[in-house]
């Protein structure tokens, strides 16, 4: 097991976002957590990465409470976000070495990594292109790309496919698997599409802040 929920509830102002939510993530797993709109997706998302702190159970990631690991944690997860997080001045590679050095990689070994990726996920031809001026399926690749750099062993995505035409679409679902498939990384996919779920390990369904049993 490589990540486990127990029991987690998080109320906003008026709403119950996540009623007693508990489930488990084994290592090299491809899991989808779907559910509607309102359905508390993001909000697990950001207990998950510490964003938010829930208001009562518990989240143990690689057999540590992330409550009390939080850095060690999260040095090693990968996250894409709902609203993209690119630095539109910058560069394709500008974007994934500013990245590479918050995370405080070393920087030959960064050039390294960032090379492979740029190769990996096709972005040679527009490395030099602001971020701004990408099509919506690139930025979305180059928001994977990044997410990776630092060779996480979870990758989080949240709704990594929205506003994109059904080829992007298509594309950005091929690398994800390609990931888990070749690189046994532990994917966690968060998405209100239905068919976005076929050929993962695991379905998790919100409804209402409640996860349903299949
Ligand atoms: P999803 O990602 O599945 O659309 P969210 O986790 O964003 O769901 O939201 C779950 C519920 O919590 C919704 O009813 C939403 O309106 C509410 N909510 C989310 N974020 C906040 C917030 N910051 N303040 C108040 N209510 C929120
Ligand atoms: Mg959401």
């Amino acid at each position: 097991m490589i990540l486990e929920v127990k029991n987690i509830s998080k109320s906003y102002t008026n709403v119950k976002a996540l009623d007693d939510v508990s489930f488990s993530i084994d290592e090299g797993e491809y899991v989808a957590i779907i559910g509607p709109n309102g359905s508390g997706k993001t909000t697990l998302l950001q207990i998950l990465t510490g964003l938010f702190l829930p208001d009562s159970g518990e989240v143990n990631i690689f057999n540590l409470k992330l409550k009390k690991n939080l850095t060690s944690i999260l040095a090693n997860i990968g996250v894409v976000f709902q609203q993209p997080t690119l630095d539109g001045e910058l560069s394709i590679h500008s974007n994934l070495k500013f990245h590479s050095q918050l995370h405080g990689m070393n920087k030959a070994k960064a050039n390294l990594r960032i090379a492979e990726l740029i190769e990996k996920f096709e972005l040679k031809e527009h490395v030099n292109k602001q971020a701004k001026n990408l099509s919506g399926g690139l930025k979305r690749r180059l928001e994977i790309a990044r997410s990776i750099l630092h060779n996480p062993k979870i990758l989080i995505l949240d709704e990594a496919t929205s506003g994109l035409d059904p080829e992007s679409r298509k594309n950005i679902l091929t690398y994800i698997k390609d990931l888990n498939k070749d690189q046994k990384l532990t994917i966690i996919s968060i998405t209100h599409l239905k068919d976005e779920t076929k050929d993962v390990h695991k379905v998790l369904e919100l409804k209402k802040g409640k996860l349903i049993k299949n």
